[in-house]
């Protein structure tokens, strides 16, 4: 695993280096380290083992789970020492990322050399956390008994054989899960997230950070966060690099199908809303869901509603038909006609009928069409003829002022 997880690391460095200057050469001998202030900074400090003429030196730093490099100029001293602050409060990096760091050397006579690469986790800092191991799987906690963790693992476990029944999973790279003892602290760890987050899952990375309430019901929780987390992930290395062109209904749908104890609310929630009328059109759950939590836990009903009736009709292959056909390029209202020859509009309206019990407009129309008819026979075409009568009569009074 430590092998694959250094090739991996390997191969990001080559491609992060590809785009380097031809006169760049490797090979200078530099002492790299790096320390994690969470929430913060992270502070880089390079030593040179022997003196250089350096003109001037640039230190990289690669995010590795957004692709984004960062690059700043900096100084050495006397002793061949730079050190440098990087805030990451200005910066977009979630917690438990892998950075890559380096420097460029501009030395007195123009040649620039490279530094070896260093390595850094921007791991929470603010807690001491607790591991559990089992295969890929590998759980993480504080504050709390061995029971958690071990919780944890059962539900992850139990969320493995739901996606299972989808694709068969692939466990070639390590998944964390990081479990936060309150919602404020998971706040801590990801300041962007939406409000009603109690989960996330970054599944480039293979990191999942979860928050679980001590309570009664926290096994639960555990059973339906932690599978639903996983299936963005494994779902993500099914799919590959395009899992991100997936429609927000799709990845949630399928995420919530994992949940081995669904929330009992996403059912009343939406046969309220069918009830009401008051369902969101699907094409606007295609690209996120909104950041009220009523309408978001719609969303989330809903999704798992439209992926299970689809589920039903087209069978796990059809899903992943689906899938692959919205990470190849196709817009989020062709997906369906791509997959199933079905339009996204029929769709729908199939669902809301045959899954939410919903009077079916063109049903509707159909029992109301030889009414309307004699309306247009009766009604409508002797009005018509009145008015281009009146029509005829006014263009011919226009005509003679
Ligand atoms: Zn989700």
């Amino acid at each position: 695993m430590r092998a694959v997880n250094l090739l991996l690391a390997f191969l990001l460095v080559l491609s992060w280096w590809g785009v380097k200057p031809a006169q760049a050469q490797a090979g200078v001998d530099m002492e790299l380290a790096a320390s994690v202030q969470f929430g913060e900074g992270i502070t880089f400090i390079a030593r040179l083992k022997a003196p250089l003429p350096i003109q001037g030196a640039s230190l990289f730093i690669h995010d590795t789970l957004q692709g984004i490099t960062y690059s700043q100029p900096v100084t050495f001293d006397a002793n061949g020492v730079s050190e440098f602050r990087f805030d990451v409060r200005q910066s977009a990096l979630r917690p438990f990322t892998t950075l890559l760091w380096r420097y460029d050397l501009t030395l007195a006579d123009g040649s620039v050399i490279q530094s070896p690469a260093g390595s850094v986790r921007y791991d929470d800092t603010r807690f001491a956390w607790q591991t559990l191991e089992s295969g890929a799987l590998r759980i993480h906690w504080y504050n709390a008994g061995d029971s958690v963790g071990l919780a944890a693992l059962n539900a992850a476990q139990a969320g493995l054989q739901k996606i299972g029944g989808f694709f068969a999973p692939d466990l070639s790279q390590p998944i964390d899960i990081y479990l936060y003892a309150s919602e404020s602290d998971l706040r801590g760890a990801l300041p962007g997230a939406e409000a009603w987050a109690v989960g996330h899952a970054d599944s480039g990375a293979g990191v999942i950070t979860v928050t679980m309430e001590a309570g009664a019901d926290q096994n639960v929780q555990l059973e339906q966060r932690i599978p639903h987390e996983l299936m963005h992930v494994l779902l993500a290395r099914q799919i590959g690099a395009g899992y991100r062109s997936l429609p927000a209904w799709l990845r949630e749908g399928m995420a919530a199908l994992a949940e081995v104890y669904p929330n009992p609310d996403y059912d009343r929630v939406l046969l309220d809303a069918a009830a009401r009328d008051a369902l969101i059109p699907m094409r606007d759950l295609c690209a996120s869901f909104s950041p009220q939590l009523d309408s978001a836990f719609l969303a989330y009903a809903q999704s798992r509603s439209f992926v299970t009736y689809l589920h039903g009709q087209f069978g796990a292959d059809g899903l992943l038909t689906l899938a692959r056909a919205y990470a190849g390029g196709v817009t989020c209202e062709r997906g369906p006609e791509r997959a199933f020859g079905v339009t996204f509009v029929k769709l729908e309206r199939d669902w809301r009928v045959n899954a939410l019990g919903q009077e079916s407009l063109v049903s509707t129309l159909e029992t109301f069409l030889p009414y309307l008819v004699l309306l247009c026979v009766v009604v409508l075409f002797p009005l018509l003829g009145i008015l281009s009568t009146l029509r005829k009569k006014g263009t011919a009074h226009g005509r003679s002022t």
